[in-house]
């Protein structure tokens, strides 16, 4: 059995470490090109198991029941190595100071998953920067230099993925354009910016190439990559019609990370750097986190229909091929506003409710005449939501938006 890790201690200070991170995420790409053998996968897989074992009460305690979204939303403290952090310290940094290292060692994050059902979630600094390496490894796996200057689209929010990897990028390198201030300035942005490479949401790019081929964008991209939501048919033609590339995606969790990336070929690969998926009889998929020891996500169900093919892949990387079903998709909703018709993708909402302590979950969709259904769930009080989500829709100029909301104690 490989030799655990020494147990997490939380330093004194969190002050912004960023140069390391940065040279360390380096460090990683380089020796990290290629795929990690079958063995050193299982001494991983074995080195977490450990770990957990002795410094984490859940599986110190020997955890009889399916490890799931819901236990970490109910017993987030017994998922979790470093026994002095409270839950409300985390929901407190998560909601004031999200960008910077808790304790200085760890990044917090809150992930709605397919439901909707928020979760909150502790990398340790290590799992961070290889989430950053994994994903600098997929671009220079597409031919992309790890150095081009690289636009994140859909979210500039500090409390999500996306701001916080172009923060783990040298000064310049990683500009993030989100649509919380509204989708013109997000369009005029990218305009200024021309990035070599576009990355973000597919739902987000999906729209931007209809910018582009209305000719309100302009920009040219050698690489175009997506991640979050499920890059559809559709999403891959207007990318192809739009600027002349092919769409590369990159399937992440905040769970597992970098758990799947695309290649040049056009195939799937399994991410066994940071991930194992193995597979019940009942067909569920079981994850585990290689990587993270801060909250060790250990064979966690997970909604994800994967397939190992077994071949290799003629880009010639050692990562085993996989097909991935399914996926979760999204779109930016259309809404009525005082101008007529207005553009929302749901992170707006989502940024706007983060602010807010007491917000458990979160559903909304558009009518087909244009109003917006809110449903959240929570102790948040009423007004509080809805004053939070109109301030967000202001700021996104969605001025005038129709909106039915509906609040949940739970
Ligand atoms: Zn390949």
């Amino acid at each position: 059995m490989a030799k655990p890790a020494a147990p997490l201690t939380a330093g004194l200070c969190s002050a912004d470490r960023t140069a390391e991170d940065i040279a360390t995420v380096r460090s990683l790409l380089e020796c990290q090109a290629d795929a990690p053998s079958a063995d050193e996968v299982r001494a991983s897989m074995e080195a977490v198991i450990h770990y957990a074992s002795q410094h984490v009460p859940l599986w110190r305690n020997g955890c009889t029941f399916q490890f799931d979204r819901e236990v970490i939303r109910a017993r987030f403290e017994e998922t979790i190595s470093d026994p002095d952090l409270a839950v409300r310290d985390v929901v407190s940094h998560f909601t004031t100071e999200p960008s910077r290292y808790l304790r200085g060692v760890y990044q917090v994050f809150r992930s709605g998953g397919r439901f909707g059902d928020l979760a909150y979630f502790l990398y340790d600094r290590s799992a961070w920067q290889q989430f950053c390496a994994d994903f600098l490894r997929h671009l220079r796996q597409c031919g992309i230099s790890p150095d081009a200057a690289i636009a994140f689209v859909g979210t500039s929010d500090k409390r999500h993925t996306l701001a916080r990897v172009a923060k783990m990028l040298p000064e310049g390198q990683g500009t993030t354009l989100g649509l919380q201030d509204g989708s013109l300035e997000l369009v005029e942005g990218l305009n200024l910016a021309k990035p070599d490479v576009l990355c973000g949401f597919a739902s987000v790019v999906e729209w931007l190439a209809k910018e582009q081929l209305t000719g309100r964008l302009s920009i040219n991209p050698r690489g175009v990559f997506t991640n979050t939501d499920k890059a559809t048919k559709r999403t891959r033609r207007l990318v192809q019609e739009a600027w002349g590339r092919s769409l590369y995606e990159l399937v992440t969790s905040t769970e597992g990370g970098v758990l799947a990336f695309e290649c040049a070929s056009g195939k799937m690969h399994l991410n066994t750097r940071s991930a194992c998926i193995e597979s019940r009889p009942d067909s569920t998929r079981l994850l585990t986190n290689l990587v993270n020891r801060a909250q060790p996500i250990i064979r966690y169900a997970f909604p994800i229909t994967m397939t190992l093919e077994g071949s290799s892949c003629s880009c010639g990387s050692g990562f085993p091929v996989v097909q991935i079903h399914g996926g979760r998709t999204r779109a930016m909703l259309q809404i009525r506003t005082d101008n007529g018709v207005g553009w929302l993708h749901p992170i707006v909402l989502r940024s706007a409710l983060d602010g807010l302590f007491g917000v458990d979950a979160c559903a909304f969709e558009a009518t087909k005449d244009g109003a917006l259904m809110l449903t959240v769930e929570g102790h948040a009080a009423p007004d509080d939501v809805n004053v939070a989500v109109r301030d967000g829709l202001q700021r996104a100029k969605l001025y005038g938006a129709h909106v039915k909301l509906t609040c949940r104690k739970v």
